[in-house]
């Protein structure tokens, strides 16, 4: 295999990779580390037989929703299927969004103790 074969192998995984990912930012959506996309997994909101919305989550934070999705029913139960599924839609984003809060804290938090151990004007560095 030529230098060039397994530079195109290697693009054709990364094209794959963003294609099952649904986006070429290798984000995890709830924790914000940037991760190789083989380490990335497609999270549905809700599981994917109320709908298919979603995003990208290391296996780590995937792996902490699933957990606590395991004590649910994986698709719709009642006699009204579609209201179910959109009471359980917005419930299962209320939980991304909870998540992401605390994300956007945390990282609001570690500015401010940056801001505070920084030199005076050190934004002007980051440019
Ligand atoms: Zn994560």
């Amino acid at each position: 295999m030529t230098i060039e074969d397994r530079n195109e192998a290697s693009e054709l995984r990364l094209s794959k990779h963003a294609q099952r990912l649904r986006t070429w930012e290798f984000i995890c959506v709830t924790c914000g580390g940037h991760f190789h996309p083989a380490a990335l997994e497609y999270s549905h909101i809700a599981p994917r037989k109320f709908h298919d919305d979603g995003g990208p989550q290391c296996r780590n934070c995937h792996a902490a929703f699933s957990d606590e999705e395991r004590d649910l029913p994986y698709g719709p139960q009642s006699q009204n299927p579609q209201i179910e599924s959109i009471g359980r839609y917005l419930l299962a984003l209320s939980a991304w969004f909870s998540r992401i809060a605390e994300t956007i804290a945390e990282f609001g938090r570690w500015l401010m103790q940056l801001a505070d151990a920084l030199p005076e004007n050190a934004e002007g560095a980051v440019q």
